[in-house]
C-alpha cells in the first residue's frame, strides 16, 4: 500500500512516498519557492536526485507537479496515481479539538480553518495542501496529523497561564505546544531502547532544529512542553527569542516600536541570530565561535543554558527521569551543544560520556557514562514516518 506524506508550508511542499506496512521510503523530495519565477522540484528516487526548475504559481500546481513526477515514465516510480491509497498531511495547529490524527472531512477542514487564527503562518498553507490533494486524488483517503495532538495530555496546571481565567474561557489562550509528532516519535523509540513499555517511560525530549522545544514525557504522555500558545515561547531558537519578560514588550512599545516591529523582533530577528548579530544557523555560529567570534560563542552559551534550565525544571516535574533525548538538526548533529546542555547535570543523575558524545553516531545511540543513572539518547527524528504510520492505521 502506497502512502504519500505531505508537509505544505507557505512557499514549499515537502513530500515522501511510503510503502506500507514497513515504512519504506520509495521516493521523496520537495517543491520550493512556490510563487517565485524559478520554483524548484527535487525528487530523490532509487539513490538519485532529480532536480528541475520552472515557474510554479501556487500549491495546486505544485501538487500537480509532484504527482506528475511520481507517475512520469522517465522515473517509473508509480504506474498510476491511483496506487496512492492515502495521503497524510502535517497540520500545525489542532487546538484543543484534535487529540490524535483523523480522517479529513468537511468538519475537520472547518476546524483547521478556525485554528488558523492561532497559527496564521502555518494552518493556511497546510489547508491549501489538503485542498489541492483532495482535488488531485479524489479517491485517496486524506488524513490530518497535528503537531499539537501529542500535547493535548498536558494538564491544566501546566497549560494555563497566570492571566485572568476569562481570557482562557473567551479566547482559549493557553499552552498548546508544537513539534508533537517529533516528541511522540522519539519517545516511542526511547521506550524501545530502554526496553520499557511506552506507557512506563519518563523522559525529557529536546527537539533542537531551527525551532526548538523541550517536552516532559511522563508514562509516555506529554505533561508539559516549552512552546506555548505559539512556537515563540521556551528556549532560545534560530530567530525566536524564547521566554521573555512580557513587560519588555510594553517598555519597547512605549519607546515607539509597533506591534509588527515587535513581532518581527521576537520571531524573526531574535534568538541565535539576534544575539550573535551574524547567523541563525548553528553550523555558521560554531565556525564563527571557533574563530574567536565572542558574540557567536555567547549565542551558543545562552542556547545551551536555556535548554539546561528546562531539562532541570522538567526533571523536577517528572520526579523520576529515565532518559534525556536529543533530536532535530542540532540535537542530532552538534556534540558541543549536547555537551553544553549536559554539563553538571549529575545533580539529576545524568552524566555524559564525552568520547561517545563526540563519536560518529548511528541513527539511534546512547551517549551517557557508565555511571549515569539517567540514559542520554540521540535519536534521529522521523516525523514523516510517524505520519505515514498514523495514515496507514486510519486508512486500513
Ligand atoms: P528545521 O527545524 O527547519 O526542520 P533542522 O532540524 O534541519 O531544521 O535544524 C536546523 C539546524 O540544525 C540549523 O541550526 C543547522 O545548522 C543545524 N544542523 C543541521 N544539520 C547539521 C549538521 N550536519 N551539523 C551541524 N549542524 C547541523
Amino acid at each position: 500500500m502506497k502512502i504519500l506524506v505531505i508537509n505544505a508550508g507557505s512557499s514549499s511542499i515537502k513530500y515522501q512516498l511510503f510503502e506500507m506496512p514497513g515504512s519504506t521510503v520509495v521516493a521523496k523530495g520537495m517543491v520550493e519557492r512556490i510563487g517565485e519565477p524559478k520554483s524548484r522540484l527535487i525528487c530523490v528516487f532509487d539513490g538519485k536526485t532529480h532536480t528541475s526548475e520552472q515557474s510554479i504559481p501556487d500549491h495546486e500546481d505544485a501538487m500537480d507537479l509532484i504527482l506528475n513526477t511520481l507517475v512520469s515514465k522517465n522515473l517509473g516510480i508509480l504506474h498510476n496515481i491511483a496506487e496512492i491509497t492515502a495521503v497524510g498531511h502535517r497540520v500545525v495547529h489542532g487546538g484543543e479539538e484534535f487529540t490524535g490524527s483523523v480522517l479529513i472531512d468537511d468538519r475537520v477542514i472547518a476546524s483547521i480553518e478556525k485554528f488558523a487564527d492561532l497559527a496564521p503562518l502555518h494552518n493556511p498553507p497546510n489547508l491549501t495542501g489538503i485542498r489541492a490533494s483532495i482535488h488531485k486524488l479524489p479517491t485517496a483517503k486524506q488524513i490530518a496529523c497535528f503537531d499539537t495532538a501529542f500535547h493535548t495530555t498536558i494538564p491544566q496546571v501546566a497549560y494555563l497561564y497566570g492571566l485572568p481565567y476569562e481570557i482562557y474561557e473567551k479566547y482559549r489562550v493557553r499552552r498548546y505546544g508544537f513539534h508533537g509528532t517529533s516528541h511522540r516519535y522519539v519517545s516511542r523509540r526511547a521506550a524501545v531502547l530502554l526496553a520499557h513499555p511506552t506507557d512506563r517511560v519518563n523522559l525529557v525530549t529536546c527537539h533542537l532544529g531551527n525551532g526548538c522545544s523541550i517536552t516532559a514525557v511522563k508514562n509516555g504522555k506529554s505533561i508539559d512542553t516549552s512552546m506555548g500558545l505559539t512556537p515563540l515561547e521556551g528556549v532560545v531558537m534560530g530567530t525566536r527569542t524564547g521566554d521573555l519578560d512580557p513587560a519588555i514588550l510594553f517598555y519597547l512599545a512605549d519607546k515607539g516600536y509597533s506591534i509588527d516591529e515587535l513581532n518581527a523582533m521576537c520571531n524573526k530577528k531574535g534568538g541565535l541570530l539576534g544575539i550573535s548579530g551574524k547567523s541563525n544557523d548553528m553550523r555558521n555560529l560554531t565556525e564563527l565561535a571557533e574563530k574567536g567570534d565572542k558574540r557567536a560563542q555567547l549565542a551558543i552559551d545562552i542556547f545551551c543554558y536555556r535548554i539546561k534550565k528546562y531539562v532541570g525544571a522538567y526533571a523536577a516535574v517528572l520526579g523520576r527521569l529515565d532518559a534525556i533525548v536529543f533530536t532535530g538538526g542540532i540535537g542530532e548533529n552538534c556534540p558541543h551543544i549536547r555537551a553544553g546542555v549536559c554539563s553538571e547535570l549529575d545533580a539529576i543523575g545524568a552524566i555524559l560520556n564525552p568520547a561517545k558524545n563526540a563519536a560518529k553516531l548511528a541513527k539511534e545511540d546512547d551517549i551517557q557514562a557508565d555511571t549515569s543513572r539517567v540514559k542520554i539518547f540521540v535519536i534521529a527524528t522521523n516525523e514523516e514516518a510517524a505520519i505515514a504510520e498514523d495514515t496507514y492505521l486510519l486508512s486500513k
